[in-house]
């Protein structure tokens, strides 16, 4: 039975993990992509499952789910739905090490859990929409990789499942904004192709899309090229209301940015503690927004109460309240 293979890798992934800091061979590149290929596969096969069956989907983390299949490591779930503190986010993939944001799994189809080599992403199927895409940033990533010249549905979806498509963004009045930038994964052709699926993306102005949000992301990219390893996690926030483009396509009004700076370019990096730098952004999604991303800085705290997220979910609780409540002030 297919989940059981699954369940297995998970086990299997989370043992050669150490948390919280990252076991040497995770984060490098050419290891971090074997094994989640590996992995892939049985999500894969799982996926086919429930297509089968697609009445019942089932909560990844949920510990009547896979993690019980295996007699693996003891874990704790916490009250939000995620095991910890033994790192379930390091143990699915480099680029959640930090945690998972909300209880997101292969087939919930308002919260449909995407695993790729290259980031991982909460994508939801009704509302055609991510929800977040979380991803690891480091100098292993950025090479000199062309830019993919069109989007894609994203075949990791059934197609059966709800997805934007190019004709919704078409003289709509807003870009196809990236949550994972493209630039951030340049380090090959298909790695950088993986950013240009319509998962991966939002309605963005061009204001945001182009000006603010951009200087953010490069702000992102600078760091990693000063050494630092950056935990990067985005994604939209929508008001009271929403405004639709094509074939019901909600716009945020804003798009928000997490990024856990941490020293050390490749592999091993140090756990997150309270002196850790942790830059958090809400920027508009306005055709007057501008200036640089410093000037719409908040708190993760504020950005966790507007989207009803946990982000650094695996990162000790009295750690969080620190860094979470802090607003970046660094120039
Ligand atoms: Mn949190």
């Amino acid at each position: 039975m297919e989940a059981v293979d699954a369940g297995a890798a998970v086990v299997a992934d989370a043992g050669r993990v150490t948390f919280p800091a990252l076991a040497d061979d995770a984060g490098r590149k050419s290891d971090a992509g074997s094994s989640t290929i590996a992995f892939d596969a049985g999500w894969l096969d799982f996926d086919a499952g429930m297509e089968a069956d697609a009445g019942t989907p089932v909560s990844a983390f949920d510990a009547g789910g896979r993690l019980d299949v295996d007699a693996g490591p003891p874990v704790s779930v916490s009250d939000a739905g995620l095991v910890s503190p033994t790192g379930a986010g390091a143990a699915l993939s480099a680029h959640t090490a930090l945690g998972l944001p909300d209880t997101s799994a292969v087939g919930a189809l308002d919260r449909w859990l995407l695993v790729k080599p290259q980031f991982v992403l909460s994508y939801d199927t009704l509302r055609k929409t991510p929800r977040w895409v979380s991803w690891r940033l480091d100098t292993s990533w950025l090479g000199t990789a062309t830019r993919a010249s069109s989007f894609r549905r994203d075949a990791q979806l059934p197609t059966t499942a709800g997805q934007a498509r190019d004709e919704d963004f078409r003289n709509s009045g807003f870009e196809r904004g990236h949550l994972c930038p493209s630039a951030d994964r340049t380090n090959t052709d298909p790695d950088n192709d993986a950013t240009f699926v319509f998962t991966n993306v939002v309605p963005q102005t061009r204001a945001s899309n182009g000006g603010t949000w951009a200087t953010l992301e490069d702000e992102a990219r600078a760091q990693a090229r000063l050494g630092k390893t950056v935990f990067l996690v985005a994604g939209p926030v929508f008001g009271v209301t929403s405004q639709f483009i094509g074939a019901g396509v909600p716009v945020p009004t804003a798009t928000f940015k997490i990024a856990v700076i941490v020293d050390g370019p490749v592999g091993l990096v140090p756990p997150v503690t309270t002196s850790t730098r942790v830059i958090a952004v809400l920027v508009p999604n306005t055709t007057s927004v501008s200036g640089s991303w410093r000037s719409f800085r908040v708190s993760v705290r504020s950005i966790e109460q507007a989207t009803g997220f946990d982000f650094l979910a695996d990162v000790p609780r009295a750690v969080q309240d620190v860094v979470e409540t802090r607003v970046d002030a660094e120039p």
